[in-house]
């Protein structure tokens, strides 16, 4: 295949690494740690899927951001969101929560559950250098504002952000232009996605296995992520037991990342400055 193709590939499969954050959160983190730093404009992906309260009860509390955004989906449980401007909500199954950090917030995100299952992603997103110091914005999305979508093999499809069978996703006017949909395959069933041809995509697989592409089919099983090459579109097929899969699509912004914790900047000293002006109260 060249990069000319219009069905992309499988360049790379990157399977979740277990580890914990926050205070004592285990998750399985896929983008962000050693295996996959990066994937333009995707900064971090973490699954947290756990029925263990031991797992998830210390939640995330109060911590800061600088420079780019996070995106919450919850797939089962509650979690409670509050920052330091008094924003506070409630993100419960189906919900997302897509939150431009831009200049900085102090939140929290703590889990509103002492048993049961928790379930979801979390989706960190580059903002250009020019962004990266707006204000800060929510999206709030509740469950019945995705629109879900039955698809002609009889999938079932959340548009979270992009167009796919005459849904609309709710997510809009964010720098990356993104892609997310959540897609519940039936066993064998197929899916064609057209995506912009220069973003960079990915398909992560949460539950079942999925093969990626008809030019060049590639196995992805569960808790693996491919990363597709560019071009206009991909091709899935769920295996015997079904699929759930996202699939996410960014532009990636081809800027130096200077990263820190929770802070992404360009530079060093845009860095030490985002130090500095937590240390003195400026968030
Ligand atoms: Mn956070």
């Amino acid at each position: 295949m060249t990069p000319s193709s219009p069905d992309r590939t499988v360049t790379r499969v990157v399977q979740g690494q277990a580890t914990s954050d926050g205070a004592g959160v285990r998750l399985f983190r896929v983008i962000g740690g050693q295996t996959l730093p990066e994937l333009d404009p995707f900064l971090l992906l973490d699954e947290f899927v756990s029925d263990d309260p031991d797992d998830y009860i210390g939640g995330f509390p109060e911590h800061p951001h600088r420079g780019f955004e996070t995106v919450t989906y919850m797939l089962a449980g509650r979690m409670r969101h509050g920052d330091n401007q008094g924003n506070s909500g409630l993100l419960q199954a189906g919900s997302v929560q897509w939150m431009t950090a831009g200049r900085g917030i102090l939140h929290s995100e703590m889990p509103e559950q002492e048993n049961g299952l928790m379930w979801g992603f979390q989706l960190w997103v580059n903002l250009p250098a020019r962004s990266k110091m707006m204000a800060p914005r929510y999206q709030d999305i509740p469950p019945d504002a995705i629109p879900t979508v039955t698809t002609p093999d009889g999938n079932r499809m959340k548009v979270i952000a992009g167009e796919y069978h005459g849904a609309s996703g709710p997510v809009q006017g964010i720098e990356a232009e993104p892609v997310y949909v959540d897609i519940e395959f039936k066993a064998g069933a197929r899916e064609t996605l057209a995506l912009p041809r220069a973003h960079n995509a990915f398909v992560y697989c949460y539950q079942g296995a999925v093969t990626v592409s008809e030019a060049d089919p590639t196995l992805v099983g569960h808790r693996r992520l491919a990363v597709l090459s560019a071009g206009e579109r991909v091709s899935l097929v769920a295996g015997g037991d079904g699929a759930r899969v996202i699939v996410v699509a960014g532009k990636p912004f081809h800027e130096p990342v200077a990263r820190y914790g929770p802070f992404v900047m360009n530079t060093r000293e845009e860095l030490m400055q985002a130090v500095d002006d937590l240390r003195n109260g400026r968030f």
